[in-house]
């Protein structure tokens, strides 16, 4: 059942309604309405009802709120995961390119000391050549 709007019978405009003294005044021509039992509870009845439907609205939101902000966390903490995964790969890449290097020293160590080892044997030959030729 809609709530009857009380409005002056005088200038239209709407009145304000006063349930303690069952009656219900325009602010703008001061025209005076007295209401009776029903309509004072129906007007009643109707507060409580926004009130109620308020309060459900602001639970909702508050709920919607905290999953907002759930929601928020859960992403960052996604985010700080992925951004640790990629520290990770990029401390795997790099211990990769060390070993590389490693191997490629290691490489360039080896030949080297082939190369002395020739020019050894070739200088013991050039020796052994003088010595006996
Ligand atoms: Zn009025």
């Amino acid at each position: 059942m809609a709530l009857r709007s009380y409005q002056c019978s005088n200038c239209g405009a709407n009145l304000k309604v006063d349930t303690f003294n069952m009656s219900a005044v325009c602010e703008y021509c001061g025209q005076q309405l007295t209401l009776d039992t029903e309509e004072v509870a129906e007007i009643l009845a109707e507060r409580e009802k926004t009130k109620r439907m308020k309060t459900a609205e602001e639970e909702q939101t508050k709920r919607e709120e905290a999953k907002l902000k759930h929601d928020t966390e859960l992403k960052k903490i996604e985010s700080d995961a992925s951004e640790f995964m990629e520290g990770a790969r990029r401390v795997g890449q790099g211990l990769d390119t060390v070993k590389s290097g490693l191997n490629t020293v290691k490489t360039i160590a080896t030949y080297a000391l082939i190369g002395v080892i020739l020019i050894f044997i070739i200088v013991v030959l050039i020796v052994l050549l003088k010595h006996f030729g």
